[in-house]
């Protein structure tokens, strides 16, 4: 059994050898994503050297900070009790103290009114406003708590008009481009304005990496229309998400995000928490093996870990469980192509990969064969989320890497002399000889006649003998 939804695993310079990295790709990891808000760029280099030399499969995404407060370094961790008054203010260096604590956003005191709460640490210490004072604001602990230096702070219902990017955003953009990273995974992405930024750095330099918006507070879901007009995907970045908006909330935006992202043949990732429990013991809860199947039932593209693997005591037993889950939740529902969630275009390769799909459901064919140039075909019979894996064929290393992240696609690279004929073959032979088609198994093949710019003109049914039956009896 093939496993179709991806996994984005979290890669620390903590752990990232090769050995380790290796066995996690073997055992089903699809994508290597870096955290860069707790780390340098020589540390980074390292987790991307190890990756490079495991496998050029591995598509490697650089998170960002993005617009983001945290509270600044302490000398010491302050020990604040439930129904305590504090005092909190905003300064770019200034350390945190008994006195005060300070968040490293100079005019935070003037944005903030009373009333208003401030979530430190994930939404572990709360606190409401209730005064304030030219240069700070005295505020009641509502959740008591220790506050360390650089922890996440999150103003639910208080808007702030960070910049897009800050200093070390732009320097891990540079070094994503450098070295020729695939995807940046942009941190509380607000609205297309916050993407664009990216994006026309990107530009100036030519590269072609993708960007993945992070919704994670209210803005980016109400703004998820015109994001999603300038992205290759989004992730669904919960535990964020979760302190800005009222976490009851959470599954719907959720389902609602996912089923978005297939209309639009978007790629999305549900992130954080799946399997948190594991970061200390060796087996899920059944909450959170439920909440990996809820994923695949919504035909999420990619589920993701983070601590799980970044620094748990269990990654690998982390990660077999999640793929255990994923193809146990895969074979237990099958989805069907509901012209709701995908409106039918008047595109023929929307006609095409629509008519491939059905193929697998209807008369029963085993995988799809497809090549690609861009990877929009490969995307295409991919929205559709059928049950079988789709074999793209790509002609770029590259087109090859980001495919990793969708649903259902089995990527390769190959040279661009082969002919339709031979490409198809030879995935073929090859699918044969790996034992993963029989050679009486249906085969559906996607391809066009008329060169690159026509895209696909055809659909091609049959068993895979027939299809080679030319060149190589079986
Ligand atoms: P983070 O993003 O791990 O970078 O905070 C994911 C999330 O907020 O869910
Ligand atoms: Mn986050």
């Amino acid at each position: 059994m093939i496993k179709l939804t991806k996994i984005v695993a979290t890669i620390s310079d903590r752990k990232c050898d090769e050995d380790f990295i290796q066995t996690l790709f073997e055992e089903g990891m699809d994508v290597v994503r870096i955290n860069t808000a707790h780390q340098q760029p020589e540390q980074t280099l390292d987790i991307v050297k190890n990756v490079r030399k495991v496998s050029k499969r591995i598509p490697i995404m650089v998170d960002t900070k993005g617009p983001e407060i945290r509270t600044n370094p302490s000398e010491e961790d302050l020990l604040v009790e439930t129904g305590q008054m504090i005092h909190v203010s905003g300064h770019s260096t200034r350390a945190s103290g008994k006195q005060c604590i300070y968040v490293n956003f100079p005019d935070f005191v003037h944005r903030m009114k009373p009333g208003k709460q401030i979530m430190i640490d994930d939404g572990d210490i709360a606190l409401t406003v209730i005064e304030k004072s030219n240069d700070r604001l005295l505020c009641r602990v509502e959740n008591g708590g220790v506050i360390k230096g650089r922890k996440s702070v999150n103003l639910p219902g208080t808007l702030i008009d960070l910049p897009s990017l800050n200093d070390k955003d732009l320097e891990y953009i540079d070094f994503s481009i450098r070295h020729k990273l695939d995807f940046i995974a942009h941190s509380f992405v607000r609205n297309k304005e916050d993407v664009l930024a990216i994006q026309k750095i990107l530009d100036r330099h030519e590269s072609p990496i993708k960007i993945i918006a992070k919704i994670e507070n209210q803005q980016g879901v109400d703004h998820i229309d015109e994001i999603l007009d300038h992205v290759y995907g989004i992730m669904i970045a919960r535990g964020d998400l979760a302190i800005e908006v009222p976490a009851e909330r959470i599954p719907g935006i959720q389902a609602n995000l996912i089923k978005e992202c297939m209309r639009r043949k978007k790629a999305v990732i549900v992130a954080t928490q799946m399997l948190h429990s594991m970061i200390e013991n060796p087996r899920p809860t059944r909450a959170e093996v439920s909440d990996i199947a809820t994923a695949v039932f919504s035909g999420t593209d990619a589920v993701m870990l983070s601590g799980e693997t970044a620094f748990g005591k269990y990654p690998l037993e982390a990660l077999r469980i999640m793929t255990r889950t994923l193809k146990e939740a895969e074979s237990s529902i099958t989805f069907s192509i509901d012209s709701e969630v995908m409106p039918h275009d008047n595109e023929i390769s929307i006609f095409l990969s629509k008519t491939a799909v059905r193929s697998t459901q209807q008369i029963n064919t085993k995988a799809i064969i497809t090549d690609t140039d861009t990877g929009k075909t490969a995307r295409y019979l991919s929205a559709y989320r059928g049950r079988v894996p789709i074999y793209a064929q790509c002609y770029s290393d590259k087109v090859m890497r980001e495919l990793a992240i969708n649903y259902g696609i089995r990527a390769d690279y190959m040279k661009l002399e082969l002919s339709k004929k031979e490409f198809s073959q030879a995935t073929l032979m090859h699918l044969i000889e790996k034992g993963e088609i029989g050679s009486e198994d249906l085969i559906a093949v996607l391809a066009g006649n008329f060169g690159k710019k026509a895209g696909p003109s055809f659909v091609e049914v049959s068993t895979a003998g027939n299809m080679l039956s030319d060149q190589k009896p079986y």
